[in-house]
């Protein structure tokens, strides 16, 4: 795109569609006030302007005017909103702070209000502050008190018998209460505290595991650990934990390993995760099968031990026979794969029957027991 000296590219309060990338010539970017108008910056090869308005989509707030004779590139929305998407969390919530800032400061120098910004997006959302917060809190947690780990019992279903169980984070937080995993895992991740986080969970897991074991409880019950598939991206990390759980000298098979397929997997990466836990006697599950992204395409690739099955079929599976023919067929298709498969969210006894007819291997819910502490567990015995 090119401009003539005086061209005006797009001026204040216009609708953004597109920012800029000036490859050649110069620009001046300016506001007016009381119809004088300040002059904010000049711009030339290299920089980028107009981008602002494509981030919080609200009208433009200046003037650009070429200078001289401009070369342009336009650079599409999407580009911009694309990236912002992808971005660290916290990069956005500090960039859209910045924007906001620089918003309230120019409406400030209109003398439109005192320059506070116009608060928008959603609040449900945790904002940046919430999130340090959280993240620094979350950091202490690691280093002293207020993780916990529970652990919910899965049932074999023909025989009635507890299997084993899944440990599952808890976390304390001395002004919040009880916090969500599906809350914090979600800030570990983007922090890099997940880490420790899985650190600390396998550790506990492996004392669980031979407290089991000391408390003579046959059959002897395994520990399933949660692993996200943005977990495994970190680099060692599936090495460093294995090593861990080498150290603790566990009985093989004692010790499962749950990816959360919830996100894109990774196939290549979850594939040398798998094959590294059975060089070491860890099974495999891939957790909440069917919810977010199964390419059904990779599955054959990945050789996974067990299939769990997200509650929301189990929830559905009695309302109505496509969603329990969808539940049998996710059964029939673990056994054709000669993997095993655990039904979650098993609430009623009869939920608990139609696994039954279906000769579903393993179920786990409210009605066979709740997540309690290894205490709880070891004195119902
Ligand atoms: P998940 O692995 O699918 O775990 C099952 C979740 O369903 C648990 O929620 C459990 O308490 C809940 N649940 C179990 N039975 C029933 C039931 O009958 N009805 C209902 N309504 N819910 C049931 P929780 O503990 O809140 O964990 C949520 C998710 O957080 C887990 O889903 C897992 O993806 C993740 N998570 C938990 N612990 C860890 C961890 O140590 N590391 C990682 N990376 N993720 C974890
Ligand atoms: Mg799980
Ligand atoms: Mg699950």
């Amino acid at each position: 795109m090119e401009l003539g000296t005086g061209d005006v590219l797009f001026r204040e309060g216009d609708i953004a569609t597109t920012g800029f990338l000036v490859e050649a010539g110069e620009l001046e970017i300016a506001i007016s006030i009381n119809g004088k108008p300040i002059v904010l910056s000049h711009l030339r090869a290299g920089d980028i302007l107009g981008e602002m308005a494509v981030f919080d989509g609200e009208p433009r707030s200046a003037t650009a005017t070429a200078l001289t004779p401009c070369v342009l590139f336009a650079i599409d929305r999407t580009q911009i909103s694309d990236r912002l998407a992808k971005a660290d969390p916290i990069i956005r919530a500090l960039l859209e702070g910045q924007v906001k800032r620089y918003r309230g400061a120019i409406r400030a120098i209109r003398g439109v209000g005192r320059g506070e910004p116009v608060e928008q997006g959603s609040s449900s959302e945790i904002s940046a502050g919430d999130k340090f917060r959280l993240e620094t809190h979350l950091r202490e947690a690691l280093a002293g008190e207020g993780l916990d780990v529970r652990y919910q019992p899965i049932m074999h279903v023909a025989s009635g018998r507890i299997a084993g169980y899944e440990a599952l984070i808890r976390w304390n937080h001395s002004e919040r209460g009880h916090v969500s995993p599906l809350e914090f895992v979600g800030l570990a991740e983007e922090s890099g505290l997940i880490v420790q986080l899985g650190e600390y969970v396998f550790d506990t897991a492996c004392r669980a595991v031979q407290r089991f074991i000391a408390s003579g409880v046959e059959p002897k019950p395994f520990v399933a650990v949660n692993v996200s598939a943005r977990q495994l991206e970190h680099p060692g990390l599936i090495e460093r934990v294995v090593a861990r759980v080498e150290a603790a000298a566990v009985p093989r098979g004692s010790l499962k390993v749950e990816i959360t397929e919830s996100r894109a997997l990774d196939h290549a990466l979850v594939k040398v995760a798998i094959d590294l836990c059975h060089r070491h006697g860890i099974g495999v599950a891939l957790d909440d099968f069917g919810t977010g992204f199964s390419h059904l395409t990779q599955m054959h690739l990945l050789e996974f031990d067990t299939l769990k099955v997200d509650q929301a079929f189990s929830r559905s599976m009695l309302t109505g026979p496509r969603s329990m023919a969808i539940v049998e067929a996710i059964v029939r298709m673990a056994k054709a794969l000669g993997a095993e498969i655990v039904v979650e969210g098993i609430e009623t006894e009869e939920m608990l029957q139609a696994l039954r007819r279906m000769g579903c291997d393993y179920a786990q819910g409210y009605l066979i027991g709740k997540p309690q502490t290894l205490d709880e567990l070891l004195s119902a015995h």
